[in-house]
């Protein structure tokens, strides 16, 4: 099997940039290159940066109501090529179309979101004394540097580009080699809506050398990073050389809590859904099961049987399960697994089996399910970033929340009981910056505040928080 490999730009200061390295992107279901795109170096972050700077006061100038109305012409376009973002996306990560699809929908919505936050982003007046008027103005950064991981091209490079450029900030982004497309999309959209040149800047390459030029660049004034709590610490220091603030969004080990009056019927399929979207590699993926001892073996034959029922195949075939993104998750995740069954951790049942002529060629994990885990175990207690859920029992509400907040980890969190009292109490003692009650993930939440404690990362994305996150404060005081 074939497929024809499409050149793509880099796009700086509103035009296609090429280099004269290139990086193959994959179909995660064949293995196959689609598309090559630019492995930029630091040269072309450099002009980037100074086009971005070059665009920062005007754009700074423009007012909240125009900067809205390019915003929303933006998630206008994006909805009028729902398709052909889905399928790129779908292709380009290998994620199941209908999940692809309602990416598109939510990368939207940031641009609307946004649109509007920016319009209605007022500062305050204080009374100091009779003598003297105080008020506060929310000024941009400049330039914003965004790094962004594969798992969600398109609604993350949103998450983060749409609350920035709102705020009057200007754009640089480096999306992850893996999956670099979305990013490249949004800015040909934008482009098409008539943002300015130099305002949104997409730069392909490598993490080590495009990710790190920029994450170093003096000209860069706040940095958003979401990937892995490796590179995280990485751009952390970078950031702290230039002395730049930096929004970390890392990696969650986040359970879903189940105690014995919760309704069963309701929860199952979203703890299922929790761990199978995306294959797992969702950074706020329902990656631990705590259930209460007595309805242990009702809800470990239930999840057997949705397990087993699971649909694997290619995404653009819009099954349940795609493949993972690369050769290097599958065998990462696959050799978790293994040690799982090597140290004697828990029960491994696997589930949804992976059609032969899939598994020759792409990269393909099973649903995967793991029993009697002790909390303390590796599989536990690190990000797996596949389809594989692991369950512990706990005995009473102190013991399920001692295990919820057992991990380094403190993204997000589920709670699924009757009793209203308890679901306060878990939600008031769960560390995670967000936690759901009877219910998982709310589609995309582009309106809630989203982010970790712990070594979860630190600020906030999405909602009101996002675009505060992007503006200065400063006071002015006028004697009168
Ligand atoms: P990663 O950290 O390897 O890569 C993320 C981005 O950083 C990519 O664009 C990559 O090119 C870039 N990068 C790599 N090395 C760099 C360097 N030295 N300097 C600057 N940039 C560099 O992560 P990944 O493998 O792409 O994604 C998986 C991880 O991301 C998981 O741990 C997952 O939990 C986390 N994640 C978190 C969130 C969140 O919102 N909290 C969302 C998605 C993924």
């Amino acid at each position: 099997m074939t497929e024809t490999i499409r050149d793509y730009a880099s796009i700086i200061n509103g035009a296609d940039v090429t280099a004269h390295e290139w990086i193959e992107v994959l179909n995660p279901a064949s293995a196959i290159p689609f598309a090559r795109v630019p492995a930029a170096g630091a040269d072309h972050i450099d002009a980037a940066v100074k086009a971005a700077r070059a665009a920062a006061p005007d754009w700074a100038a423009t007012p909240p109501a125009v900067r809205g109305r390019l915003l929303r012409e933006m998630a206008r376009l994006i909805l009028e090529r729902r398709e052909e973002l889905a399928i790129m996306e779908s292709t380009d990560t290998g994620k199941p179309l209908r999940q692809a699809r309602a990416d598109v929908d939510v990368t939207a919505r940031y641009f609307e979101f946004y649109a509007a936050a920016g319009e209605t982003l007022f500062g305050d007046t204080m009374s100091i004394n009779p003598d003297h008027f105080a008020y506060t103005i929310r000024q941009p950064f400049g330039v914003a540097g965004h790094i962004v991981p594969w798992n969600y091209p398109l609604q993350i490079s949103a998450r983060t580009v749409a609350p920035a450029l709102a705020a009057g900030n200007t754009s640089v982004l480096k999306p992850a080699e893996e999956a670099p497309m979305g990013a490249i999309m949004l800015a040909q959209i934008a482009r098409d809506a008539g943002v300015p040149a130099g305002v949104f800047n997409v730069v392909t390459g490598y993490g080590h050398e495009a990710g790190a030029a920029l994450s170093a660049h003096p000209g860069i004034s706040h940095l958003s990073f979401t990937g892995s709590n490796e590179v995280g610490e990485l751009v952390a220091i970078a950031a702290a050389h230039n002395h730049v603030p930096v929004v970390m969004e890392l990696g969650g080990k986040s359970p879903n809590i189940v105690f014995e009056d919760a309704d069963l019927d309701a929860a199952i399929p979203m703890i299922v859904n929790a761990i199978v979207q995306n294959a797992g590699q969702t950074c706020s993926a329902g990656s631990r099961l705590l259930v209460q001892q007595s309805i242990h073996a009702d809800v470990i034959a239930r999840l057997t049987t949705a397990f087993t029922n699971i649909r694997v195949g290619v995404g653009l075939d819009d099954p349940e399960l795609g493949p993972l993104i690369s050769a290097k998750q599958r065998d990462r995740v696959l050799s978790l697994i293994a040690g799982v069954v090597a140290d004697n951790q828990g029960t491994v049942r696997t589930g949804g089996s992976v059609p032969p002529h899939l598994a020759e060629q792409g990269y393909f994990v099973e649903p995967t399910l793991i029993d009697d885990v002790d909390p303390t175990a590796q599989i536990a207690q690190v990000e797996v970033f596949g389809p594989v859920l692991v369950v512990t029992s706990f005995a009473d509400e102190g013991e399920a929340l001692k295990l919820a907040n057992s991990t380094d980890y403190g993204l997000i969190a589920g709670v699924w009981t009757r009793d209203i009292g308890r679901a306060h109490r878990m939600a008031r003692g769960i560390e995670a910056g967000q936690v759901f009650v009877n219910t998982y993930g709310a589609g995309g939440g582009v309106e809630l505040p989203f982010g970790g404690v712990k070594k979860s990362g630190h600020g906030r994305e999405k909602g009101v928080e996002a675009i505060i996150g992007y503006t200065q404060v400063k006071s002015v005081v006028v004697r009168i």
